[in-house]
Protein backbone atom coordinates (compact mmCIF):
# COMPACT_ATOMS: atom_id res chain seq x y z
CA UNK A 1 0.00 0.00 0.00
CA UNK A 2 1.03 3.23 -0.81
CA UNK A 3 1.48 6.47 2.14
CA UNK A 4 -1.81 7.55 0.52
CA UNK A 5 -3.72 4.55 0.53
CA UNK A 6 -3.22 3.84 4.51
CA UNK A 7 -3.52 7.04 5.11
CA UNK A 8 -7.29 6.73 3.95
CA UNK A 9 -7.36 3.13 5.50
CA UNK A 10 -6.91 5.06 8.57
CA UNK A 11 -9.31 8.02 7.78
CA UNK A 12 -11.75 4.96 7.29
CA UNK A 13 -11.24 3.60 10.54
CA UNK A 14 -11.81 7.01 12.57
CA UNK A 15 -15.16 7.25 10.44
CA UNK A 16 -16.32 3.70 10.92
CA UNK A 17 -15.25 4.09 14.90
CA UNK A 18 -17.10 7.73 15.34
CA UNK A 19 -20.43 6.44 13.68
CA UNK A 20 -20.42 3.54 15.93
CA UNK A 21 -20.03 5.71 18.51
CA UNK A 22 -23.11 8.10 17.54
CA UNK A 23 -20.42 10.94 16.55
CA UNK A 24 -19.55 12.84 13.33
CA UNK A 25 -16.19 11.93 12.09
CA UNK A 26 -15.45 15.23 11.75
CA UNK A 27 -15.27 15.37 15.62
CA UNK A 28 -12.32 13.58 15.83
CA UNK A 29 -8.59 15.33 14.37
CA UNK A 30 -6.08 12.93 13.18
CA UNK A 31 -2.61 14.28 14.01
CA UNK A 32 -0.34 12.31 11.88
CA UNK A 33 2.63 11.68 14.55
CA UNK A 34 5.75 11.75 11.93
CA UNK A 35 8.48 11.30 14.17
CA UNK A 36 11.65 9.74 12.70
CA UNK A 37 10.19 9.47 9.35
CA UNK A 38 11.82 11.87 6.57
CA UNK A 39 10.72 15.28 5.05
CA UNK A 40 9.18 13.12 1.81
CA UNK A 41 6.84 10.82 4.35
CA UNK A 42 5.28 14.28 5.89
CA UNK A 43 4.96 15.85 2.17
CA UNK A 44 3.22 12.66 0.91
CA UNK A 45 0.86 12.68 3.35
CA UNK A 46 0.15 16.99 2.76
CA UNK A 47 -0.40 15.89 -0.87
CA UNK A 48 -3.02 13.19 0.75
CA UNK A 49 -4.87 15.98 2.34
CA UNK A 50 -3.10 15.48 5.65
CA UNK A 51 -2.52 19.18 7.84
CA UNK A 52 -1.68 18.11 11.03
CA UNK A 53 1.38 16.74 12.16
CA UNK A 54 2.95 15.53 15.19
CA UNK A 55 6.81 15.34 16.33
CA UNK A 56 8.51 14.14 19.96
CA UNK A 57 11.87 15.59 19.63
CA UNK A 58 12.32 19.30 19.53
CA UNK A 59 15.55 18.95 17.59
CA UNK A 60 14.23 16.86 14.51
CA UNK A 61 10.96 18.77 14.68
CA UNK A 62 12.09 22.09 14.51
CA UNK A 63 14.42 21.50 11.63
CA UNK A 64 11.54 19.72 9.90
CA UNK A 65 8.78 22.46 10.56
CA UNK A 66 11.59 25.05 9.44
CA UNK A 67 12.04 23.28 6.32
CA UNK A 68 9.01 22.92 5.29
CA UNK A 69 7.06 25.70 6.49
CA UNK A 70 7.33 27.83 2.67
CA UNK A 71 6.75 24.90 0.98
CA UNK A 72 3.50 23.47 3.01
CA UNK A 73 1.44 26.46 3.47
CA UNK A 74 -1.06 25.43 6.29
CA UNK A 75 0.52 22.80 7.81
CA UNK A 76 -0.25 22.83 12.14
CA UNK A 77 2.02 20.60 14.52
CA UNK A 78 1.38 18.93 17.25
CA UNK A 79 4.44 18.42 20.00
CA UNK A 80 3.50 15.12 21.67
CA UNK A 81 6.89 14.69 22.85
CA UNK A 82 8.39 15.15 26.73
CA UNK A 83 9.48 19.22 26.49
CA UNK A 84 12.07 20.53 28.82
CA UNK A 85 11.47 24.15 29.74
CA UNK A 86 14.70 25.01 27.77
CA UNK A 87 12.89 24.22 24.64
CA UNK A 88 9.70 26.03 25.46
CA UNK A 89 10.88 29.38 22.75
CA UNK A 90 11.43 27.15 19.73
CA UNK A 91 7.72 26.04 20.24
CA UNK A 92 6.27 29.10 21.13
CA UNK A 93 8.31 30.73 18.27
CA UNK A 94 6.06 27.89 15.66
CA UNK A 95 2.85 28.45 17.37
CA UNK A 96 2.57 24.33 18.07
CA UNK A 97 0.10 22.64 19.96
CA UNK A 98 1.71 21.77 23.50
CA UNK A 99 0.00 17.95 24.05
CA UNK A 100 2.09 17.27 27.10
CA UNK A 101 2.36 20.30 29.29
CA UNK A 102 2.69 18.58 33.11
CA UNK A 103 4.23 21.06 35.54
CA UNK A 104 3.53 24.63 36.77
CA UNK A 105 7.23 25.61 35.88
CA UNK A 106 6.86 24.62 32.01
CA UNK A 107 3.67 26.85 31.83
CA UNK A 108 5.96 30.08 32.88
CA UNK A 109 8.60 28.77 30.74
CA UNK A 110 6.20 28.87 27.45
CA UNK A 111 4.46 32.13 28.97
CA UNK A 112 7.29 34.10 28.72
CA UNK A 113 7.91 33.83 25.53
CA UNK A 114 4.76 34.40 24.19
CA UNK A 115 4.17 37.72 21.82
CA UNK A 116 0.80 37.73 20.75
CA UNK A 117 -2.12 35.12 20.65
CA UNK A 118 -2.31 32.36 22.97
CA UNK A 119 -0.80 29.03 22.58
CA UNK A 120 -2.82 25.90 22.14
CA UNK A 121 -2.00 23.33 25.37
CA UNK A 122 -3.18 20.12 26.55
CA UNK A 123 -1.87 18.70 29.91
CA UNK A 124 -0.83 15.25 29.90
CA UNK A 125 -2.15 12.77 32.77
CA UNK A 126 -0.37 9.66 33.90
CA UNK A 127 -3.94 8.02 33.98
CA UNK A 128 -1.97 4.34 34.49
CA UNK A 129 0.42 5.72 36.96
CA UNK A 130 3.24 4.68 35.29
CA UNK A 131 6.60 5.53 37.35
CA UNK A 132 8.72 6.20 34.46
CA UNK A 133 5.69 8.19 32.51
CA UNK A 134 5.38 11.81 31.98
CA UNK A 135 2.22 13.48 32.91
CA UNK A 136 0.58 14.83 35.87
CA UNK A 137 -0.87 11.90 38.10
CA UNK A 138 -4.87 12.22 38.23
CA UNK A 139 -4.89 13.76 42.24
CA UNK A 140 -2.19 16.65 40.59
CA UNK A 141 -4.46 17.41 38.08
CA UNK A 142 -6.63 20.13 39.55
CA UNK A 143 -3.87 22.45 40.51
CA UNK A 144 -2.16 22.51 36.86
CA UNK A 145 -5.52 22.94 35.61
CA UNK A 146 -6.08 25.98 37.52
CA UNK A 147 -2.23 27.19 37.26
CA UNK A 148 -2.98 26.75 33.24
CA UNK A 149 -6.34 29.18 33.31
CA UNK A 150 -4.27 31.82 35.68
CA UNK A 151 -2.57 31.89 32.13
CA UNK A 152 -4.24 34.31 29.52
CA UNK A 153 -1.29 33.21 27.24
CA UNK A 154 -1.94 29.63 27.26
CA UNK A 155 -4.82 28.42 25.85
CA UNK A 156 -5.61 25.01 27.93
CA UNK A 157 -7.59 22.99 25.29
CA UNK A 158 -7.97 19.59 27.10
CA UNK A 159 -5.98 16.41 28.23
CA UNK A 160 -3.74 13.98 26.89
CA UNK A 161 -2.27 10.23 27.67
CA UNK A 162 -0.59 7.25 26.45
CA UNK A 163 -1.99 3.92 28.36
CA UNK A 164 0.82 2.03 29.06
CA UNK A 165 2.04 -0.42 25.73
CA UNK A 166 0.14 -3.51 26.12
CA UNK A 167 -0.14 -6.44 23.99
CA UNK A 168 -3.96 -6.62 24.33
CA UNK A 169 -5.50 -2.76 22.79
CA UNK A 170 -8.72 -3.67 25.09
CA UNK A 171 -6.48 -3.33 27.94
CA UNK A 172 -6.23 0.70 27.15
CA UNK A 173 -9.89 1.37 27.30
CA UNK A 174 -10.49 2.17 30.98
CA UNK A 175 -7.44 4.27 30.99
CA UNK A 176 -9.44 6.48 27.82
CA UNK A 177 -12.21 6.83 30.02
CA UNK A 178 -10.67 7.39 33.04
CA UNK A 179 -9.34 10.63 30.99
CA UNK A 180 -12.31 11.34 29.46
CA UNK A 181 -13.76 11.64 32.97
CA UNK A 182 -11.25 13.58 33.84
CA UNK A 183 -11.93 15.95 30.72
CA UNK A 184 -16.16 16.41 31.91
CA UNK A 185 -15.01 17.38 35.59
CA UNK A 186 -12.70 20.09 34.69
CA UNK A 187 -14.97 21.13 31.82
CA UNK A 188 -12.66 20.69 28.84
CA UNK A 189 -13.54 19.76 25.03
CA UNK A 190 -10.32 18.30 23.84
CA UNK A 191 -9.10 14.95 24.49
CA UNK A 192 -6.15 13.43 22.74
CA UNK A 193 -6.19 9.95 23.01
CA UNK A 194 -5.55 6.26 20.56
CA UNK A 195 -2.66 5.69 18.56
CA UNK A 196 -2.23 2.93 15.62
CA UNK A 197 -3.40 0.02 17.82
CA UNK A 198 -6.41 1.23 19.87
CA UNK A 199 -7.68 4.78 17.81
CA UNK A 200 -11.33 3.56 17.95
CA UNK A 201 -11.13 2.30 21.86
CA UNK A 202 -10.07 5.91 22.10
CA UNK A 203 -13.04 7.39 19.95
CA UNK A 204 -15.39 4.88 21.92
CA UNK A 205 -14.73 6.79 25.00
CA UNK A 206 -14.83 10.30 23.12
CA UNK A 207 -11.45 11.00 22.18
CA UNK A 208 -11.23 14.58 19.63
CA UNK A 209 -7.41 13.76 18.52
CA UNK A 210 -5.88 10.50 17.75
CA UNK A 211 -2.04 10.27 17.15
CA UNK A 212 -1.52 8.33 14.48
CA UNK A 213 2.20 7.10 13.22
CA UNK A 214 2.69 3.47 12.32
CA UNK A 215 -0.65 3.12 10.41
CA UNK A 216 0.59 5.79 8.11
CA UNK A 217 3.69 5.96 7.38
CA UNK A 218 5.03 2.39 8.50
CA UNK A 219 7.49 1.44 10.92
CA UNK A 220 9.71 3.73 12.30
CA UNK A 221 13.24 4.15 10.96
CA UNK A 222 16.15 3.13 14.22
C1 LIG B 1 4.91 7.74 18.52
C2 LIG B 1 3.70 8.26 19.21
C3 LIG B 1 2.42 8.06 18.69
C4 LIG B 1 2.13 7.24 17.46
O1 LIG B 1 2.20 5.88 17.79
P1 LIG B 1 1.87 4.74 16.69
O2 LIG B 1 1.71 3.52 17.52
O3 LIG B 1 3.05 4.68 15.76
O4 LIG B 1 0.61 5.13 16.01
C5 LIG B 1 1.36 8.65 19.36
N1 LIG B 1 1.54 9.39 20.47
C6 LIG B 1 2.75 9.61 20.99
C7 LIG B 1 2.88 10.41 22.23
C8 LIG B 1 3.87 9.03 20.39
O5 LIG B 1 5.07 9.23 20.94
Amino acid sequence: MSLAQRLDAVRARIARAAEAAGRAPSDVELVAVSKRHPLSSIRQAYAAGQRVFGENYVQEWVAKADALAEELPGLRWHFVGHLQRNKARPLVERGAWLETLDSPKLVRALARHVVDSPISVSIQVNVAREPQKSGVLPEALPELVDVVRGEPRLQLEGLMTVPPAQVDPHMARPHFAQLAELARVHGLPSLSMGMSADLELAIAEGATHVRVGTAIFGPRPA
